[in-house]
């Protein structure tokens, strides 16, 4: 009886010091204070973050901070919600033998995902997360490419605690035509690129593909139309959304080609992928229909270390265009190469220069990393702003972003669900 009451009393003092933490009021003085939905910069702010959402924003006269709340002092800084990238591959490190070609990546991506072990890109996935976090990333869709469900792992476990991480929405496994991405694989070994891939032909196959990557944790669907001379039709697109719907899933479409990014569009994906050639009608699609374009813009280094250097031109002047026509864009970055001396978050921010080149305004770039890829993922009413009510994933530069948006790449602090993950 003793022991219990002792045991008792244990609980209740750790259920006191649950509310102490979750009473623990962070103030945040915000030297300037960003707004992207508006491109408008408010200066001398106070934020008020408790149990990791904002609960007050304002003027610093009429703001007042609890007596006991532990104060940030970012006056000197430029404070804005956290960044998003929709296109990360966080369980995948291709070592593309730095700009051999295409042959060269698409052998480095077999070894990655043929030889490597699930339980090791989870911890690649791991390591990837925690780079993306310090670069200003909160939020990230991540595509696919994890090994038999390695991202389903890392969502749970930067979900609870186990891990620091932004927030993932997964895509488990890629849906794609049979033979995924590799152009080509032995007979001898036709089962290769299992469980990398979920290859669905028929209807019913797409059906149940869909099927099997809900039930095993993905929280949105990743096809490949356009990697095999035999493209998903538009029809089929049709068939895969609508499945993908009844779980409330958006899908998310790799689309290489000019073709392949008109069948997904038409088909009511809710984001095209890379659509690197995407011709101006295709892109008229995309506008109509309100498709996100995620144009995983290379940077010239980043075309270079894939093997895909003519990419990079390509990109800028379709990123240009798309611009020009009104088609909404999202933030999206498609890194999976190592680099000595960069890591996962250094080489995916510095995906702005390319939007940069495409003479993109500043406010612009600051929108498709925030406010249009949380539209994208259905997130505007929680992320992407910084807004009683939301998550406190806030982040600052050492300048003022809509003057000069590089700043983005020299990210000073950053806060994750009420959390400081870095303060320079
Ligand atoms: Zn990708």
């Amino acid at each position: 009886m003793k022991t219990i009451r002792l045991c008792l009393s244990a609980i209740t003092l750790l259920a006191a010091g649950a509310v102490a933490l979750r009473a623990q009021v962070i103030a945040i003085r915000a030297g300037q204070l960003v707004e992207p939905a508006t491109a408008s910069i408010t200066p001398n702010q106070v934020i008020l973050v408790e149990g990791g959402k904002i609960t007050a924003v304002g003027p610093a006269a009429s703001v007042a901070i609890p007596p006991n709340a532990q104060v940030m002092d970012l006056s000197k800084r430029a404070v804005m919600p956290g960044f998003f990238d929709v296109h990360t591959h966080l369980c995948l490190n291709l070592k593309t033998q730095g700009g051999n070609g295409l042959y060269a990546l698409l052998h480095s991506l077999l070894a990655a995902t043929a030889i490597e072990t699930t339980a090791y890109r989870s911890i690649e996935g791991v390591s990837n997360a925690l780079d993306m976090l310090r670069s200003g990333f909160t939020t990230v869709r991540d595509v696919g490419n994890a090994g038999n469900y390695a991202d389903t792992a890392l969502r749970r476990a930067i979900e609870d605690g186990l891990v620091p991480g932004p927030t993932v929405v997964n895509a488990g496994r890629i849906i794609t035509p049979y033979g995924g991405q590799y152009h080509g694989i032995p007979p001898e070994r036709a089962d290769i690129g299992i469980p990398e891939y979920l290859y669905a032909d028929t209807p019913d196959e797409m059906r149940k593909a869909v099927r099997e990557n809900v039930t095993f944790g993905a929280k949105v669907i990743k096809i490949v139309v356009d990697d095999q001379p035999y493209l998903y039709s538009a029809d089929d697109v049709r068939i895969l959304v609508k499945e993908a719907a009844a779980a409330g899933l958006k899908v998310a479409a790799h689309c290489a080609t000019d073709a392949g990014a008109r069948a997904a569009a038409e088909g009511g994906v809710a984001s095209v992928e890379h659509a690197y050639r995407a011709t101006n009608p295709t892109l008229e699609v995309m506008k109509a229909k309100g498709t996100y374009l995620v144009g995983t813009d290379f940077t010239r280094q980043a075309s270079h270390e894939m093997g895909m250097d003519e990419y990079h031109d390509w990109v800028v002047d379709r990123l240009k265009r798309a611009y020009q026509i009104g088609v909404p864009v999202a933030f999206g970055t498609d890194v999976c190469f190592v680099k000595d001396g960069e890591t996962r978050g250094t080489l995916s921010i510095e995906f702005v220069t390319s939007f940069v080149e495409a003479g993109v305004k500043p406010a612009q770039i600051l929108q498709a990393m925030t406010t249009n890829a949380a539209k994208l993922m259905g997130m505007e009413k929680e992320r992407g702003a910084i807004a009683v009510g939301y998550a406190a994933d806030i982040v600052a530069t050492p300048e003022n972003p809509l003057q000069n948006i590089d700043t983005v790449r020299h990210v000073a602090f950053v806060m994750k669900g009420g959390r400081v993950v870095r303060n320079d």
